[in-house]
């Protein structure tokens, strides 16, 4: 009569390492006793969501500031769902956001480390040595049902209003005799390995989760499958042979898998491996009409972190968005510590929120707003020109085209204690100052401005072209203002807004009306930065050659 090691024998015949040879390949990490190992482990399904870049930040956090090891191990054991290449493009966006593993998968031809390969799809071997382990021990075994029988079972569980799955009584093959399992396979018969289960969905299982505290979970019965029939694992026994030979200690990952934890636990016990900790972290969540969902990849652009990408968002904004998401003081702390590195923060995890983060994109641009502002120039120039070279060429080109007057204009009102914050993210920069740019300002159509229908067309055209010849470069702001004021006044306008309101009847205007035209004649435009830069950096020749053009049409 045949036995569990011949089935095993029939399986796997070349499968000669055990689990023993794969604990000394893979040692346990020399690290000290509070350094966190931490993993991303996406699928290589198509682009980065913003809760996976989420996740990840966290799990590399924690690594980080413990002085442990972050790697990426790629799942691509779904191959229906796999977009060819996407591996290799979610470790470039991560780049992006400085989050660099420090061993892993890089690209399907490149990884760095020594617990590798960290690739699933070629840790074949590695699964199959674990699976014949659990045949020999009785702990898994063939099962031949076709997609059929099980829809067929569903219904009849569901009819039946039972439990739905593969377990105990509904598992068919779970006691078939093994020398007809080997009679079966060597008919050539289709199958999959399931691994069979000694719990019983009555029983209760106690488990503590780094985030959400002590929990009392169902325990698991299912025989779930564990080898598929295009011979890969599935995830929940891929991901828990890789994260004990990975060496990982703590596995960060959505609160999604909580449910699933049950049989990842079973697993981990059958096994002998020492459980690693969890941490299930939140999902992030949007509110919608009042009701609140999780950030969908078909509803919302803000699911992908692209879109904040060629939005040029800030990768710092972004990043300290995220982290106020993932610990509720961090806002406070950094509110205190302006100077420092975000990662001087102590990210912990029971500062995380228990039930989803609601995602606000208002305050992703808030955050940026205010790191942006205080930026040096010359560190901004140097993100903006990336971003522009990636997402708007024609911004780039222009500012390649003079790189100190780009500098000059992002120093507009930035240099002082409180610079203005009106730039949330870096395509908020060129529509505000593309003036500037002679070939934008002289394709703006002058016969259309906004002038002030209060105005005599006569007076406006009489100050701005005698105003050029009164500009004196070397004057600071305030006394800048006042040879403005005191210009008008040559004109018939008061010299401020408050005199004018008193005296209408002997004053045409006020200083506000000259700057006004100023303005409109010199960008095109009623709103624009501070009129004061727009001269100094225009210079005399500029302002007097945009004067002339704007008059010929007055
Ligand atoms: N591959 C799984 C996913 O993309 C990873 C879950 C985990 O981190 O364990 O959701």
């Amino acid at each position: 009569m045949a036995n569990n090691i011949d089935l095993a024998n029939l399986i796997f015949p070349n499968i000669n390492l055990t689990i023993e040879d794969l604990e000394k390949r893979y040692p346990k990490r020399d690290l000290p006793m509070d350094a966190l190992v931490t993993r991303f482990a996406p699928s290589p399904t198509g682009f980065l969501h913003t809760g996976s870049l989420f996740t990840c930040l966290v799990s590399s956090f924690f690594a980080k500031q413990t002085n442990g090891v972050f790697y990426i191990r790629l799942e691509d054991t779904d191959t229906k769902r796999e977009i060819e290449g996407s591996g290799a493009s979610l470790v470039e966006q991560l780049s992006i956001f400085d989050i660099i593993p420090d061993e892993g998968y890089i690209s399907d031809d490149k990884e760095i480390g020594l617990y590798g390969p960290y690739k699933q799809s070629d840790r074949k071997e590695i699964y199959e040595i674990v699976i014949k382990h659990l045949i020999e021990i009785g702990r898994a075994y063939p099962c031949f049902c076709s997609s059929i029988e099980l829809a067929e079972l569903r219904k009849m569980q569901e009819e039946a209003k039972e439990i739905p799955g593969y377990y105990g009584k509904y598992a068919k093959y779970r006691d078939f005799p093994v020398d007809k399992a080997i009679e079966k396979i060597k008919n050539g018969d289709p199958y999959i390995i399931r691994f069979k289960s000694l719990g019983d969905h009555n029983n209760k299982i106690f488990f503590h989760d780094e985030i959400k505290g002590d929990l009392e979970l169902t325990q698991n019965d299912q025989d779930i499958v564990i080898l598929k029939s295009d011979g890969l694992p599935t995830y929940h026994f891929a991901h828990l042979v890789d994260d004990h030979f990975m060496r990982t200690n703590v596995v960060t990952r959505g609160e999604e898998w909580l449910s699933s934890l049950p049989i990842h636990l079973e697993l981990f016990d059958t096994l002998g491996f020492e459980r690693p900790r969890y941490a299930h972290l939140p999902v992030i969540m949007k509110t919608e009409d009042g009701i609140r969902r999780k950030l969908s990849k078909r509803k919302d652009p803000e699911a992908a972190v692209s879109f904040f990408l060629e939005q040029g968002y800030p990768k710092y904004g972004f990043i300290e968005y995220l982290l106020t998401i993932a610990n509720s003081n961090y806002e406070a702390w950094r509110n205190e510590n302006l100077d420092k590195d975000f990662y001087d923060f102590k990210l912990s995890f029971d500062k995380m929120s228990l039930d989803g983060a609601l995602f606000d994109i208002a305050k992703v641009a808030n955050i940026s707003k205010e790191r942006m502002a205080y930026k040096k120039a010359e560190d901004l120039l140097i993100e903006v020109k990336s971003w522009a070279k990636v997402y708007d060429l024609d911004f780039y080109n222009k500012i390649i085209s003079d790189e100190d007057k780009f500098i000059k204009i992002l120093n507009i009102d930035r240099q002082k204690e409180k610079p203005r914050k009106d730039y949330a993210k870096y395509s908020d920069i060129y529509p505000v100052i593309s003036f500037f740019y002679d070939e934008n300002y002289y394709s703006i159509d002058k016969t259309n401005l906004e002038w002030n229908p209060l105005m005599d067309k006569k007076d406006i055209k009489d100050i701005l072209l005698n105003y050029p010849k009164t500009i004196d470069l070397s004057l600071d702001e305030e006394n800048w203002f006042n040879s403005l004021k005191e210009y008008g006044k040559n004109y018939g306008f008061a010299a401020d807004k408050k005199e004018w309101k008193a005296n209408k009847e002997i004053y045409k205007g006020h200083s506000g009306d000259i700057a006004e035209m100023l303005r409109i004649a010199l960008t095109g435009r009623k709103n624009s930065p501070n009129l004061y830069y727009v001269i100094q950096i225009l210079g005399i020749p500029e302002v007097e050659k945009r004067i002339k053009t704007v008059c010929e049409n007055l």
